[in-house]
């Protein structure tokens, strides 16, 4: 078969966020898809490793912000391309995308944050069954809640690969020198010099065979 055939099958491409105790956090995903009406129910599937899908399990909520065509790729990265284990993504120093955008980070009736920049949309969710996929968990939820914000189109992942991911192309080293290695699937960055066999994307979980070298 040729595996290339799951490429034109369409998908958006959204922030999941969530909330535990007083942490916030959220990452980003294309996962997320309406599979009853009445109720109206979602699935939306995340990846084990990823430290937001350890936090729905635990509090069983989590907020989809649906990301829109003008969205920044620098957005993408903020949510993207770190963990939540290592810096709290809402905190106004996590990053230079949050410094500027913090004011779009919003709170819904759940006490969930949903970004108001780069998105036109958000829903809120309420975990009602989760299926063990191996490498994911995908969580069956009740939508709770949620509101349009503007009338930008939704990004598909492909409008993603082709309009917004094309910003990091150019780039064939960091300003410190360093070789700038880009995972053809998701356009994770990685920096240095060789990639290392093992390396893992952290954001699409594919191997280090799936990284290119960028030239500038
Ligand atoms: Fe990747």
């Amino acid at each position: 078969m040729d595996t290339k055939v799951m490429n034109n099958l369409s998908y958006g491409i959204f922030v999941c966020t969530v909330r535990e105790g007083d942490k916030d956090n959220g990452c980003i995903i294309n996962t997320v898809t309406q599979v009853t009406a009445t109720p109206n129910v979602v699935s939306v599937a995340i990846n084990k490793t990823n430290y937001t899908h350890d936090m729905i399990l635990k509090t069983g909520e989590l907020n989809v912000s649906i990301i829109n065509e003008d969205c920044e790729f620098d957005m993408i990265k903020h949510f993207g391309f770190q963990s939540g284990r290592d810096v709290n993504k809402f905190s106004v120093d996590s990053g230079e995308w949050m410094k500027e955008n913090i004011d779009s980070c919003k709170r819904s009736a759940n006490g969930l944050k949903y970004i108001t920049k780069g998105v036109n949309s958000y829903i809120s969710c309420k975990v009602k069954e989760r299926v063990d996929l191996g490498t994911h968990t995908l969580f069956i939820c009740e939508v709770t809640g949620g509101e349009i914000l503007n009338d930008v189109p939704s990004a598909t992942y492909a409008y993603y690969h082709q309009h917004i991911k094309t910003q990091v192309e150019k780039v064939g080293t960091t300003p410190e020198g360093k070789t700038v290695w880009k995972c053809k699937i998701c356009g994770y960055i990685y920096e240095g010099d060789p990639i290392p066999d093992n390396f893992i994307c952290p954001w699409c979980k594919h191997p280090a065979s799936d990284f290119e070298k960028v030239v500038e």
